[in-house]
């Protein structure tokens, strides 16, 4: 970068009041003079200089001159100098190369590559190489004689009217840049009204405005004259956010934001500057901000990428905002759902308010047979009706959420957390769609206290000692003690079976294509293990995937599945199969190895399989723990040129930066919004939402247990490109696979 403008000086250049129809440039603007340096040691060219160019003006603005008598003192000058549009340099002075020996100094030890340079000699036969006038980006070469005083203005005319577009070019790079990094920085933004604050402070010193910004949305669909609803507001609006704008006391403003909504476009209008920043989620958006000056074309061009970067940065933003509400709230009742529990329990156990604390699990009695018989929106409204009795009592104080059909989970302080506080708010009746209702409820409690597991844990052992407490009676509870815990021996007793099964080869490895949604041709397959026991059951890996996870087996299988899916991979590559690409599944635990790296690439190379063609599939609460450490390993996994998906996509969540920072290739929806995607309307369904996060994001997007035509009709006309499920195909053994391939992708199910 150039050094006039390395340093953030040229951000005084647009506040000048710059005359009509001229571009800004050069600090000079300031004074509105343009700087020329006169480098000679004949002090006549001096003089003669001045004379022929001294009272002239050049777009409208007058010369100044600086004279330097040798080449050192010229450095002198330029050392303390910034600003200066052109240099009339001597060739001869000092010594026969001083001048081109200055032009080195200028361009490559200062790095000054805005400021022209017109070069003179005295004598023709000192005329500089055409190389030296190529590299140095010389602007002129003339002997003496031939300066007339009408050349010379010609020439330093050229080279200013030259200096002033390199700024201008140079300026609106360098607001460019600023805008793209702009967009980066605002990904690092946490939630909706973070984001609006950001976009504020970016755009006003990008744009070198006072910050006085507002940040308004509108729900579409509705009137268009409808509210603006004021997100972030800064400088003299700051009294506005938060609340709708108040159309008489911002009149003119509330209507330009309007017009901006209306027509979808910006509005540089002499009342003030109205930005379009897009609709998404149901909802347009537009800011406004004091220019505090005139904008010339440049700006509004700027402005325009601007808004359309924030475009999309907005839309991110609302994802996954959303996507966060939808997995961590269940929504019926817009309660803390299971996954939200889990992590706040995790909370309350690492917190010193632990030893007090108390979990109960609250489940309604005969609620099945209610639902059965009055319908699900009676069942509906009376879940609600409890969720609203749990909040009103005890949400001011506790964690109140819904964990399951008919399931509350209530947290806190052990005073309110107790059989006789919570089962005393189902002694008065409940009024649903008109009528009372008499509702009990059947409790399953868990200290905190000395608990020794997770909290994914806490909510297992006290679904334990719920199923207990109904066993024994309707409305009554039962704490949740050691003893009831996973029956020890049975997890000892699959562990052996386990061991033995990896030695004994009752383990294989299944594949289950993966298509092209357009096309309907395969592309991949994810690698699934099977567990067949020598008296031929069937144990399904979600069983028995825990166990080896918790013993560490895991690693040797892990590494088996991967071994055996490469070595599956280069069969298919020999048979023809070219473009195939496998998945593979890799726990948690397999990935916090210390050597899984090395084993990846160890296996890689004994295998000879083609790491671009090799993905990783990891969960999202993989890529919750331990963020840094993992950016880091999953930077060093991709480096071997294997990718990277991420598996159930949208059932837990982290955020958008973080998702950025994990640099994976490829998200997953998860089976259970496929499911749910025939359900939902149009813009609402969490399918919807990961295709255009991974649109927006660059990632290619593949939604798993697709099971009828219907389910990947509409993923399709989403855009989500790649699918797996039963509807294609089933998982199976490699050679059945082999067969299938060999149809086009059809039958071998
Ligand atoms: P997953 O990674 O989410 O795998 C997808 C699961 O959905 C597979 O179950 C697959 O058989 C099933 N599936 C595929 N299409 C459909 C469909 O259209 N409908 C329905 N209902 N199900 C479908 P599977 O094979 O039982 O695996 C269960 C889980 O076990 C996997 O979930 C994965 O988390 C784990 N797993 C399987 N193999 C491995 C492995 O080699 N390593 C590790 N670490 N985990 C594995
Ligand atoms: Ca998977
Ligand atoms: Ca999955």
């Amino acid at each position: 970068m150039n050094r006039q403008h390395a340093a953030d000086d040229d951000d005084l250049v647009f506040l000048a009041e710059t005359p009509d129809g001229q571009k800004p440039d050069g600090t000079a603007a300031a004074r509105a003079v343009w700087r020329v340096l006169i480098v000679d040691d004949d002090t006549d060219v001096h003089t003669a200089t001045l004379f022929a160019l001294g009272s002239l003006e050049m777009q409208g603005r007058p010369l100044e001159f600086l004279h330097a008598y040798s080449a050192s003192e010229a450095r002198k000058i330029l050392a303390a100098e910034t600003d200066l549009a052109v240099i009339l340099l001597d060739v001869v002075m000092e010594r026969e190369d001083s001048g081109l020996q200055l032009v080195r100094h200028i361009r490559e030890e200062l790095g000054l590559c805005d400021v022209r340079i017109i070069l003179r000699t005295g004598q023709p036969g000192y005329a500089p190489e055409m190389d030296a006038i190529r590299d140095f980006d010389i602007n002129d070469y003339k002997t003496k004689s031939e300066l007339t005083r009408i050349k010379l203005y010609t020439s330093v005319a050229t080279a200013i009217r030259s200096y002033e577009q390199i700024c201008a070019i140079n300026a609106s790079r360098r607001r460019l840049d600023r805008i793209a990094r702009a967009g980066s920085e605002l990904m690092l933004a946490h939630g909706l009204e973070n984001f609006a604050y950001g976009i504020i402070n970016h755009a006003s010193a990008i744009f070198e405005m006072p910050n006085n910004g507002l940040i308004c949305m509108q729900a579409h669909g509705e009137d268009q004259d409808g509210e603006l609803f004021v997100i972030a507001a800064s400088g003299r609006y700051g009294t506005a956010a938060d609340a709708a704008l108040d159309s008489r006391q911002h009149e003119r403003l509330h209507h330009l934001l309007q017009r901006a909504l209306r027509e979808q476009r910006n509005m540089f209008d002499a009342d003030g500057l109205a930005l379009y920043l897009g609709s998404h989620a149901g909802r347009h958006f537009a800011a406004t901000l004091d220019a505090g000056k005139p904008l010339d074309d440049i700006d509004r061009s700027l402005m325009e990428v601007f808004c359309r970067n924030i475009s999309v940065g907005l839309e991110n933003v609302l994802l996954v905002t959303r996507l966060e509400n939808f997995a961590f709230h269940d929504p019926l009742t817009r309660l803390p759902n299971r996954t939200r529990l889990k992590e706040l329990v995790d909370k309350a156990l690492g917190s010193h308010a632990r030893s007090d604390s108390t979990l109960a699990l609250v489940d309604i009695d005969h609620f099945s047979e209610t639902n059965d018989a009055l319908g699900h929106q009676f069942g509906d409204l009376l879940l609600l009706g409890v969720a609203a009795r749990l909040e009103k009592h005890l949400g001011g104080q506790l964690i109140v959420g819904r964990i399951g059909g008919d399931t509350f989970a209530v947290l806190g302080d052990a005073s309110l957390v107790n059989p006789t506080t919570l089962l005393d708010l189902f002694c008065r009746s409940f009024r649903i769609d008109g009528q009372e209702v008499q509702l009990s409820a059947t409790l399953g409690l868990l200290r905190l206290d000395d608990y020794e597991g997770s909290g994914a844990d806490a909510l297992k052992d006290a679904e334990i000692a719920l199923k207990r407490a109904k066993l024994l009676q309707r409305a009554g509870h039962v704490y949740f003690t050691r003893s009831m815990g996973v029956d020890i021996r049975e997890r000892v007793r699959m562990m052996h079976a386990l061991r033995t099964a990896i030695d004994e080869q009752e383990m294989f490895v299944v594949y289950q294509p993966q298509i092209d949604l357009a096309t309907r041709r395969p592309v991949g397959a994810e690698a699934l293990l099977r567990w067949k026991t020598r008296d031929g059951n069937f144990i399904p890996p979600d069983r028995f995937i825990p166990i080896a996870e918790y013993s560490g087996l895991i690693i040797r299988i892990g590494e088996r599945v991967l071994r055996e899916a490469c070595r599956e991979l280069i069969r298919l590559q020999e048979l023809g199969f070219r473009d195939f690409s496998m998945s593979v599944n890799v726990s948690q635990v397999q990935f916090r190895h210390p050597h899984f790296l090395d084993m990846l690439k160890a296996v890689l190379a004994e295998t000879g399989a083609p790491a671009s063609r090799i993905e990783l599939e990891i969960t999202e609460s993989i890529a919750m723990e331990d963020p840094d450490l993992l950016i880091d390993l999953l930077r060093q996994i991709k480096q071997t040129g294997v990718s990277i998906a991420i598996d159930d996509f949208g059932t837990g969540f982290s955020s958008l930066s973080y998702l950025q920072r994990l640099q994976a290739d490829r998200l997953k929806i998860d089976r259970l919004f496929v499911t749910e995607i025939t359900n939902a309307s149009r813009g609402s369904s969490i399918a919807e939402m990961v295709i255009q996060l991974g649109r927006n994001l660059g990632m290619s997007v593949v939604a798993e247990g697709v099971e009828d035509e219907r389910q990947a009709a509409i993923l399709s006309a989403l855009g989500c490109p790649l699918a797996q499920g039963y509807l294609f195909a089933k998982p199976m053994p490699f050679d059945q696979l082999v067969g299938w391939l060999g149809n086009g992708g059809n039958g071998g199910n």
